[in-house]
């Protein structure tokens, strides 16, 4: 099993601890590497065979990210088309 999302992913944007650093993700701001919690760890096994099932994700229609430290995922627009990786999305 090659890179599976694990205790050392940040809990916010998933990037493993190592080489994280301070980053800028969009919605969550700069942030330092952050463990998961038992709750999001288990959240990251369940969705482990939907891709990138718990991710978050950037709604260009609302402006925000949903996230499951922030609410969960809700339905937030009829455009679920424009979401996109919150970790891609360039500071303005
Ligand atoms: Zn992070
Ligand atoms: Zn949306």
């Amino acid at each position: 099993m090659a890179a599976m999302i694990t205790a050392e992913s940040c809990a916010w944007c998933g990037i493993p601890q190592r080489g994280h650093g301070q980053r800028w993700i969009v919605g969550i701001g700069w942030h330092g590497w952050t463990a998961p919690d038992k709750a999001l760890i288990s959240l990251r096994i369940r969705a482990r065979f939907r891709a990138k099932g718990w991710l978050p994700y950037f709604c260009p229609t609302s402006g925000e990210v949903e996230h499951p430290r922030l609410g969960g995922f809700t339905v937030c627009c009829s455009r679920p088309d424009l979401h996109c990786d919150p970790t891609l999305v360039r500071r303005p």
